[in-house]
């Protein structure tokens, strides 16, 4: 036992004092720390942190950490915000690039719900799948209705395509141009109509394929 005080540092750098209590977290292997676990681990006192910072969760938040707010967080939550994280990346996000700010939740969350983070990344696949089938079935139906017409485009699907469609889409080509195999990602990635829309090509996950900037506008150029 050793008898130390803690220090009421009064010039202690911010970044000093999330750096400690990142690394207490670290050490404890925990996404959240309460007052009393940093007093026991960490080098300073919780009273420097809330002089500094407003309030132990606001530390908390600045430090990347999170609330110690109990929150039971769905499925479809933890599944949203892998999607948007998925189409941030363009890909298939790292267990170690999910953490915040990228990353609403941290892996734990995951792991705790599905066993491990690989098993969680399987039932999001199978999640977006069944989406997916859903709307296959409906586009089957509508290139039968456009095929057996053939006069004018009445698009059954908005132009844009949604979000998690953006996602299947990704999840299918991978973040490469299908043209040119260019790795695509962020404000580069452009998900194009095969079939254009002014042509009645609809806004559905057959229909789309990802382009880097180049080949879309030659795309586009030549329509
Ligand atoms: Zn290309």
């Amino acid at each position: 036992m050793k008898f130390e005080l803690k220090t009421y540092n009064r010039n202690t750098p911010d970044q000093e004092l999330l750096d400690d209590l990142k690394n207490v977290a670290l050490k404890l292997n925990r996404e959240k720390i309460t007052r009393s676990e940093y007093e026991e681990n960490g080098k300073y006192s919780s009273k420097t942190f809330e002089k500094q910072f407003g309030t132990w969760n606001k530390a908390l938040e600045k430090a990347g950490l999170q609330l110690n707010i109990q929150h039971n967080i769905s499925d479809l939550e933890l599944f949203e915000n892998i999607e948007k994280v998925w189409l941030h990346l363009g890909r298939q996000p790292l267990y170690a690039e999910f953490r915040q700010p990228l990353s609403k939740y941290s892996t734990r969350p995951y792991e705790k719900r599905f066993g491990s983070w690989l098993k969680a990344l399987e039932a999001f696949v199978e999640f977006m799948s069944i989406d997916a089938e859903q709307k296959a079935e409906v586009e089957k139906s509508v290139y039968e209705q456009i095929q057996n017409t053939e006069i004018e485009f009445k698009h059954k699907t908005k132009r844009q395509p949604s979000e998690r469609l953006k996602v299947q889409v990704l999840m299918r080509d991978g973040n490469k141009c299908r043209l040119c195999g260019y790795i695509v990602t962020g404000d580069n990635i452009h998900f194009d109509h095969i079939k254009p829309w002014s042509k009645g090509g609809e806004t559905v996950l057959e229909n789309i394929q990802v382009l880097c900037e180049t080949h879309n506008l030659a795309k586009g150029n030549l329509g």
